[in-house]
């Protein structure tokens, strides 16, 4: 009826007016949130399947507002590219990132890489390669204790652009991986386009791995190609003993998840690392 109809727009245009607004509010309280040191980083351990063994960890951006509370990253990720904090924000992440990693490696162990999101922007940001190799300098970090995570949204633009950074950066050392790989759509091609040394097979095949057969062959298959590429292999969002016996079966090098565990603060992800409890 018209009345009907007549609720629904005003329903929908409230709706959208809660959406507006609480964006404004996020990009408001985002403003200063680096300074008020709103923002932490967690960790998740990256598992080599063979061994078990904790080779590294997945550097994972956390904000806390006073007012807000937690905001997902899903949440305001997305806001903070819109709007370019993500580069300064980038920045901070690099810095604690490589700043934790270098107590983690005199600490405790031996090899330690850390990997780290980078977003579109701070893919084009033209101080990234030589902020980054400042951070490993001053850091006393090489090269190869650094994963940068990139997705599709990176690869678009100057093909000629991407393969000389991917060079600069490679050149050091630092290893770039495919995040959420057959995730978008042209996976395969960026494969063929680009040199990667590391390929995360994205979690929704791990979230199909039960209910549907088609999952498991597409990730025996992936495996099978990175390798015939020479490039490793990271499953993530393992959650299940079928899984990560599926993935040791098929010769995935490394898996990440709740299996294992959830990204955690610094002070518990240490913990974790000095009793390395998966081997
Ligand atoms: P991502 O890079 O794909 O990160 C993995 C996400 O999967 C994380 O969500 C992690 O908590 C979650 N996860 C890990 N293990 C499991 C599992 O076993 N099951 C399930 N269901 N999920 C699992 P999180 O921390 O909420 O981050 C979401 C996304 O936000 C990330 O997805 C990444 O795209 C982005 N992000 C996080 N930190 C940063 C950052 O520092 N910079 C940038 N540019 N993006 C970031
Ligand atoms: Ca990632
Ligand atoms: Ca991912
Ligand atoms: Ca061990």
């Amino acid at each position: 009826s018209k009345n009907q109809g007549r609720n629904a727009y005003h329903f929908f245009t409230e709706g959208m007016n809660a959406g507006v607004k609480r964006r404004l509010m996020l990009e408001e309280k985002m403003h200063g949130a680096i300074s008020r040191d709103e923002f932490s980083l967690h960790y998740q351990p990256v598992i080599e399947v063979n061994t078990g063994n904790i080779i590294g960890a997945e550097a994972l951006l956390r904000w806390k507002n006073p007012s807000l509370g937690q905001v997902s990253p899903e949440e305001f990720i997305p806001i903070a590219e819109q709007t370019g904090l993500i580069v300064p924000i980038g920045y901070y992440v690099l810095n604690e990132a490589l700043k934790a990693t270098s107590t983690w490696i005199v600490k405790y162990r031996g090899p330690f890489n850390i990997a780290v999101n980078l977003s579109p922007l701070q893919f084009k940001d033209p101080k990234l390669i030589n902020t980054v190799k400042r951070l490993l300098d001053q850091y006393n970090l090489s090269g190869n204790s650094l994963s940068l995570e990139i997705t599709e949204g990176v690869l678009l633009g100057s093909k000629h652009y991407i393969r000389q950074a991917f060079a600069d950066i490679q050149s050091m050392g630092i290893k770039i991986s495919m995040d959420d790989f057959g995730k978008g759509y042209s996976s395969l091609n960026y494969l063929r386009q680009h040199t990667f040394n590391t390929l995360k097979i994205d979690r929704s095949f791990m979230q199909d791995f039960e209910r549907d057969k088609t999952a498991p062959a597409l990730i025996n298959a992936t495996i099978a190609m990175a390798h015939a590429l020479d490039v490793e292999v990271i499953a993530e969002g393992v959650e299940t003993q079928a899984q990560i016996d599926y993935l040791t079966e098929n010769s995935c090098d490394y898996a990440q998840g709740y299996l294992f565990s959830k990204p955690l603060p610094h002070a518990e992800f240490e913990q974790l690392l000095c009793l390395d409890e998966f081997s």
